[in-house]
């Protein structure tokens, strides 16, 4: 690389540095061995030359002066935040003993592999996971796995695979290909795609179809960028869009506006659907959603009678008490109008040229290993003889039932955490200070992350420095394109990759020999599933979509015998058709038809409750500049949302005399947390809308500050314990209640 001047490496963004599953295409600008600037590939048909802030910021957070670059060793009391550098040679070695003296003593099921959102991290951490023996992968007091889990098992049981929104995002010409239609209404279900996740979507995308005509119904509770240019915006009560679904399956079947062809060609269970609907009329929808019914019969009839139409969702569908029946329900109605897998409808969404960073998926994992290593996982994984669903459905462990087990050491103690990208007490664990009082009892725990957080402060023993995207290979295979991270600059310190982390203390703790020797050797293997490797992807630019034809390109798969494993036409279910009357749900112990669950706390269920907290909470409101709790400590990226603010409605902030600006508590059964009111009438009135995942970095990190997570993080606001029947869905993230107090006097 020529010295003295900026010279740009192409890459793709997912991980470690603007952390969302994005997938961006970006060119790493470096000079003298130092990234000055990175700018979107306008190349890349993903982002088409566009990056969100997060992306932009990235050399502010590789360079930043706290990021922690050297392997730590605690030397005083958990939380005392007394640390010691020491090398990797001595890192691994006391980790190696400690993990092996574990398994030893106690099996290798009483360590759990603990992961976040952030980084390429399933890969790695199940990678390390199976290699030490144990089958207890989590995302720890994620309640109910309430994130996107439930919508994925919901759309697995249906019709076998997921579906998004198509927005021309599976095909390299996008906007240009011939065989794609734009949607001509798109519904954008509890979410804010200008600030959502990026899972494997982006906001922008849905300008560009309204830019080529494509119409917007919204479903909210807040008035956002999208709902003000929505032809309609159902703005209902947190918690109750399954009732919503419901009645827009109750319109279009009793109005006859379904997909009469498709529905007799290539559904199961219509008759049994029609029959469960019925009692779900728009009039009782309105009285228990606040959506007057007139506006849901407009929605249901504008969404079936405009084909193609599409719908987008967000995560509020997983947080409901029966979040994998109101995913169901939600994915009925792109089933019944033929909107699936059809240009500008939903299109079924498969891992790009069939590569997965690694088997999540219990069919996946059978395929790998065979029958009998997942049959053996299953017997000791926590939560899944409680739930069919969890059991076969995917690898994880149930959050709720792990947090009793902590507590209990029932059936078994847990001894150890391996904690990945996952800042468990400030951010993802609902009710943070009872994770904190069960894990800080463990007896051995690492963390593997770039900076101090209120987690690595509260718990770890040994502190692993990852780095950026900009310093490690890895590879991106979600949907499409299949794309590649190239290292832009050396390491950082002594910082490594999460994959090369995991594969070293994968071949310490593995029961049998680890087949690589290096990163790029398993990397090429994960990539040979799509018959190229990593250095050919590289050569064409860092990405590629699949050929016409493949079975990871849309549309009409099923038409064609694309989907199922059998090679027959249909669906990969067991009827080989979308299963409306889902025999899955059933075969596990579940209603087969979907239906109404009222929220744990509401208005309804807990009047007396209600009375005292009167206004409903609603929490993880998203910033476009953070992912989840990462980020406060990027300068800025912390400009452009300084503080933790709670949306109120300006009407009620003056009844409760609340200004804009003012420090308020925010109270309901499980404590209270400060944030700053926003007064705004984009609230609804009763409704009191939170972010998550707030601490303030540049406060103590020691206990029992944690840098201030317990006065800011409204999950402290939050309960395990509620999960739905199918041990996915829950807790009172999206539909809680509170009441909200100015604090007299606080200055900023
Ligand atoms: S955080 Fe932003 S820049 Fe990074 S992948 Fe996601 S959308 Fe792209």
């Amino acid at each position: 690389m020529a010295k003295g001047k900026e010279n740009p490496v192409i890459s793709t963004l997912w991980s470690a540095g603007c952390g969302s599953h994005g997938g961006c295409g970006c060119e790493i600008y470096v000079k003298d061995g130092k990234v000055t600037r990175i700018e979107g590939d306008k190349n890349h048909p993903f982002n088409q030359g566009r990056l969100c802030a997060k992306g932009l910021a990235v050399s502010q957070y590789m360079y930043h002066p706290d990021r922690v670059l050297y392997p730590l060793k605690r030397v005083g009391e958990r939380g005392e935040g007394k640390w010691q550098q020491i090398s990797w040679d001595e890192a691994y070695d006391t980790i190696e003993k400690k993990f092996k003296d574990i398994r030893a003593k106690h099996g290798a099921e009483s360590v759990i592999f603990c992961q976040g959102t952030g980084r390429d991290i399933g890969g790695p951490i199940t990678f390390l996971m199976y290699a030490y023996g144990s089958p207890n992968w989590v995302q720890v007091g994620l309640a109910g796995h309430a994130c996107y889990t439930p919508r994925l098992g919901a759309m697995f049981a249906t019709h076998g695979n997921y579906c998004v929104a198509d927005c021309s995002q599976f095909l390299e010409k996008r906007y240009d290909s011939p065989e794609w239609t734009p949607p001509k209404y798109i519904i954008i279900w509890a979410q804010n795609p200008a600030a959502g996740c990026h899972d494997g979507f982006y906001g922008h995308w849905i300008i560009d179809c309204m830019k080529r005509g494509s119409k917007l119904i919204t479903i909210d509770p807040r008035a956002t960028w999208f709902s003000t240019r929505s032809e309609l915006h159902l703005q209902n009560r947190p918690g109750t869009d399954g009732i919503i679904a419901l009645a827009m399956l109750n319109v279009i079947i009793n109005e006859g506006i379904y997909d009469k062809a498709f529905v007799e060609k290539w559904c199961y269970g219509f008759d049994e659907l029609k029959e469960r609907v019925q009692e779900y009329t728009p009039e009782k929808a309105e009285e228990i959603s606040w959506v007057p019914a007139d506006l849901i019969r407009q929605a249901a009839r504008l969404y079936a009678n405009n084909k193609p139409s599409a719908i987008q969702w967000g995560e509020p569908v997983d947080a409901m008490p029966a979040g994998s029946v109101v995913a169901q329900a939600i994915t009925q109605l792109w089933s019944i109008t033929g909107n699936i897998d059809n240009p500008g409808g939903n299109v079924i969404a498969i891992n790009s040229h069939g590569v997965t960073t690694y088997p999540f998926s219990s069919a996946e994992l059978t395929d790998l290993y065979g029958a009998d290593l997942v049959k053996k996982l299953n017997e000791k994984r926590i939560g899944a003889n409680d739930y069919p669903m969890i059991k076969n459905f995917r690898g994880w462990v149930q959050p709720d039932v792990l947090m009793e087990q902590m507590e209990t050491g029932k059936p078994y103690p847990v001894k150890g955490a391996w904690i990945q990208t996952s800042n468990i007490i400030g951010g993802q664990a609902a009710d943070p200070r009872r994770h904190y009082e069960a894990m800080k009892k463990l007896d051995f725990i690492v963390c593997v992350d770039i900076f101090q957080t209120p987690t690595t402060m509260a718990l770890a023993d040994i502190f692993l420095p990852v780095c950026s995207i900009c310093e490690k290979e890895s590879f991106r295979s979600w949907w499409q394109p299949l794309g590649v991270s190239v290292k832009a600059i050396p390491n950082i310190g002594e910082s490594k990759s999460d994959w090369e982390i995991n594969l070293e203390m994968a071949k310490r703790l593995a029961t049998t020999p680890v087949k690589f020797n290096t990163v790029r050797e398993l990397i090429d293997d994960r990539l040979s599933a799509g018959n190229t490797n990593f250095d050919k992807l590289k050569a064409k630019g860092g990405w590629e979509y699949p050929p016409v034809g493949h079975r990871t390109r849309p549309y009409y798969r099923y038409e064609k015998g694309l989907l199922r494993k059998d090679g027959k036409p249909g669906f990969e279910t067991p009827t080989g058709k979308v299963e409306l009357y889902s025999k899955k749900y059933e075969e596990w112990g579940l209603d087969p038809l979907p239906y109404y669950e009222e929220p744990k706390e509401s208005p309804t269920a807990t009047p007396e409750m209600a009375e005292k907290y009167p206004l409903i909470l609603t929490t993880g409101r998203r910033s476009p500049v953070f992912f989840h709790s990462e980020h406060r400590m990027i300068p800025w990226l912390r400009e452009l949302d300084p503080f933790p603010v709670a949306e109120i409605n300006d009407k009620t902030a003056a009844s409760l005399g609340i200004g804009d600006g003012d420090w308020v508590y925010v109270e309901n059964t499980h404590g209270k947390i400060k944030m700053k009111a926003k007064v705004t009438p984009s609230s609804h009135p009763k409704v009191v809308s939170v972010p998550h995942g707030w601490w303030l970095p540049e406060t103590d990190g020691r206990a029992p500050n944690f840098f201030s997570t317990w006065d800011h993080n409204v999950n402290n606001l939050t309960s395990m314990g509620n999960q739905g029947k199918s041990g996915f869905g829950g807790t009172n993230y999206r539909s809680g209640l509170c009441r909200v107090q100015k604090i007299s006097g606080e200055k900023e």
